[in-house]
């Protein structure tokens, strides 16, 4: 199997290939759910296809809906055992999106109530004029 844009070794290759080790919550066939080592706070977990692509935006169409699926079971299971208020599931997509390592995952961060954990603060920007308009016909013009 080969990455569509690079074929570096990440990480999550040698911890799927269990070249190194790590903490695995959950595993099949095609998945491997482990804990994030740098944790946003306890039981942050990192849901990891085990087919290669760079970004959830590489992944085959066609094996999505069952690695939600698996995606939302693991979340299930971390907001009840850890009898979380909330969670945060996140896909960080390239170094603007925050990305590191260029093997897709989601993030599955157990959140409670006035944890305070900086996900959902820093400002918003505010449109102006037609923009709102704008935004909306050259996103929905790549969808059409
Ligand atoms: P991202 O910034 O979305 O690419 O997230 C990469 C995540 O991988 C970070 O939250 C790291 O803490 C985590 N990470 C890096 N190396 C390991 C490792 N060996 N075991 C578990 N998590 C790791």
């Amino acid at each position: 199997m080969q990455y569509n844009h690079c074929m570096e070794t990440t990480i999550f290759e040698k911890i799927i290939n269990r070249e190194i080790p790590s903490h695995i919550v959950y595993e099949d066939e095609d998945t491997i759910a482990i804990l994030d080592i740098n944790p946003k706070t306890k039981g942050h977990t990192l849901v990891i296809p085990k087919a290669l692509s760079r970004t959830v935006l590489e992944m085959n169409p066609e094996t999505l809906g069952q690695y939600f699926a698996v995606v939302q079971k693991v979340a299930q299971a971390i907001k009840d055992s850890l009898k979380a208020d909330g969670l945060n599931i996140l896909l960080n997509t390239e170094s603007a999106g925050g990305q590191e390592v260029f093997h897709t995952h989601t993030h599955i961060i157990p959140r409670f109530t006035h944890d305070e954990v900086g996900l959902n603060t820093g400002p918003h920007q505010a449109y102006q004029d037609d923009e709102l308009i704008q935004y909306t016909e050259l996103i929905k013009s790549y969808l059409s």
